[in-house]
């Protein structure tokens, strides 16, 4: 019996829905099954990225920074501006109207592309079926499919010592959706949504204080980064207390008491809301019945080789439900990479150079390996920085915190990291990811002219300092087996 599609999918966020445009590209017939349902009780394409995650909180971030903006860094150019009012509501509707451009530029995709989008929950049965279970009448229906792929995303992960309660204490989708700025606000976990989501709401005004069970702040950002960035957020006035375990939260009328304990002993605070923003965790609870036979590990990932195949035929699984870092883009190359190899065609992705953000003020952006990964291999290499300080342009925005950090191996010269602090960290981490995709060395990236004035410069003249020749830093020095600007220390 011939199949109804060549490839169905299960769900629709950036894993998912950039699998069925390639798909669909390549000539195949695909039908995508995602079971979101947004705004006024309507399925909506996009997953958490669109919804919940990267464009929302985004877009809150935009308009926070510009207010914080006004509010403060303004004076130093000069600028006086007085009456300045905050318009929650009006802030809140802009990025819903973002999302929802956002979520319905996919339908028009979809359409593009001839891509079949059902509405439902898809899961998983022998043989490349997937039985769907409609939005609205949950009616039955069974699909067959030459190939699957399983797209279903990851879930906020929750903690006994804070259940959620109401818009009190909340996740971080709740965290989108404040209906006025919280005077106290409480965050657990200083991780990407912590610091980002915190950031938000210290600038439109609250008190933030933020719990992180771990004693080593950003673990997995290069440490002379997360040095600084700790730093450098503690002076924007973000209360982070690290090792601290919360124990319990209780909402009562006037906030919730948050219980925890430190090296120091155990303690209480009085916040208006908490945030719980401790991780998330695969959504493949029901995703494929017993009888499918779906490996998944340990942690209920979905269990998946280099090109994303499951232990069944025909059945892939990318995104956040398989091993890898939580991203986006992790996800949609990965959805890029398995449409191409259902397609007969020869494809692989490079999962050493994805790039990681974190879209505080500075920003953080990095990839490749850390200094401390290198020491811990025993790898040798050499070491560049360049202080946004040092940055005519950077000076000239008026934003110049923070530095440019190049690591390149000490025998080949092959850049093996590149790691960002500073505003615009976000975009400048491309370059660096170009360049070590390519397997470029520092001295690539030294003899490469960059436009003058541009951050940029910033991400050349650190390439320069791997072999002591930055130009617009004095003084270098040789430690151990590295080498930095003297000044940084
Ligand atoms: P998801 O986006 O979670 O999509 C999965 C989809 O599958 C959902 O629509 C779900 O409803 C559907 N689904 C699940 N099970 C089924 C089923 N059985 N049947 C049908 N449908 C199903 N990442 C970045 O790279 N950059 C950022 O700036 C960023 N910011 C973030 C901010 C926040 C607040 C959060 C929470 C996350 C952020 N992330 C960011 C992470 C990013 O959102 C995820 O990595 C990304 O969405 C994962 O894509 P995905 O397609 O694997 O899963
Ligand atoms: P995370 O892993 O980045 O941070 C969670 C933090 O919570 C960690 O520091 C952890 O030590 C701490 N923690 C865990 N349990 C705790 C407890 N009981 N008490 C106090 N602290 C505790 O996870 P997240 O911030 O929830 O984000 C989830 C995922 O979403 C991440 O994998 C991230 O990649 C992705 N994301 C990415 C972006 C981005 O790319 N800019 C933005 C948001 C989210």
């Amino acid at each position: 019996m011939s199949k109804q599609y060549d490839v169905v999918i299960v769900g629709a966020g950036p894993a998912g829905y950039v699998a069925a445009i390639r798909c669909a590209q390549l000539g195949l017939k695909v039908a995508c099954v995602d079971k979101w349902i947004g705004a006024e009780d309507q399925p909506t394409l996009g997953g958490t990225c669109l919804n919940v995650g990267c464009i929302p909180s985004k877009a809150l971030l935009e308009s926070s920074a510009r207010y914080d903006d006004i509010s403060h860094s303004f004076a130093d150019h000069g600028i006086t501006a007085s009456g300045i009012k905050l318009d929650l509501a009006k802030m809140m509707a802009r990025k819903d109207k973002v999302v929802s451009d956002l979520t319905q530029g996919i339908v028009s995709l979809f359409k593009a592309n001839g891509v079949k989008w059902l509405q439902g929950a898809g899961k998983l049965l022998p043989n490349q079926q997937v039985q769907v279970t409609a939005h609205g009448d949950g009616a039955e229906s069974v699909l067959e499919a030459t190939h699957v792929i399983l797209a279903p995303g990851s879930s906020s992960v929750e903690i006994g010592a804070a259940p959620l309660k109401d818009d009190v204490i909340v996740d971080s989708s709740g965290a989108l959706e404040f209906t006025e700025v919280p005077k106290r606000l409480g965050v657990i976990g200083a991780g990407v949504i912590g610091l980002e989501l915190g950031s938000v709401w210290r600038r439109l005004g609250s008190e933030v204080i933020l719990l992180e069970a771990q004693e080593c702040f950003l673990a997995a950002a290069d440490e002379q980064i997360s040095k600084d960035a700790l730093r450098q957020f503690k002076r924007q006035g973000l209360d982070i207390r690290l090792g601290a375990r919360v124990v319990s939260c209780e909402a009562g009328k006037k906030g919730v008491a948050v219980q925890y304990q430190d090296g120091k002993g155990e303690h209480t605070e009085s916040v208006d809301k908490i945030i719980v923003a401790v991780g998330r965790r695969p959504n493949t609870n029901g995703l494929a019945a017993d009888e499918a036979g779906l490996l998944l590990d340990e942690w209920g990932f979905v269990h998946v080789d280099e090109q994303c195949r499951t232990n069944l035929p025909s059945v892939y699984a990318i995104g956040d439900a398989v091993r890898g870092p939580m991203l986006a883009h992790k996800g949609s190359e990965e959805g890029v990479m398995v449409a191409e190899v259902i397609a007969g065609q020869k494809a692989e992705m490079n999962y050493d150079t994805i790039p990681s953000v974190i879209y505080t003020h500075p920003e953080i952006a990095w990839a490749g390996v850390t200094e401390q990964a290198l020491k811990a291999a025993g790898t040798e290499y050499n070491v560049g920085t360049f202080p946004f300080a040092a940055s005519g342009r950077a000076r000239a925005a008026g934003d110049s915190a923070g530095m440019v950090k190049v690591i390149a191996d000490a025998k080949t010269d092959r850049v093996l990291g590149v790691h960002i602090i500073g505003a615009h960290g976000s975009e400048l981490i491309a370059q660096a990811v170009i360049a070590m995709e390519m397997g470029a060395s520092s001295e690539d990236l030294a003899m490469t002219v960059f436009a003058h004035p541009t951050l940029s410069e910033s991400v050349h003249e650190a390439a320069l300092a791997v072999d002591s020749r930055a130009i617009h830093i004095p003084g270098k020095k040789k430690i151990k087996n590295s080498v930095v600007a003297d000044h940084l220390d």
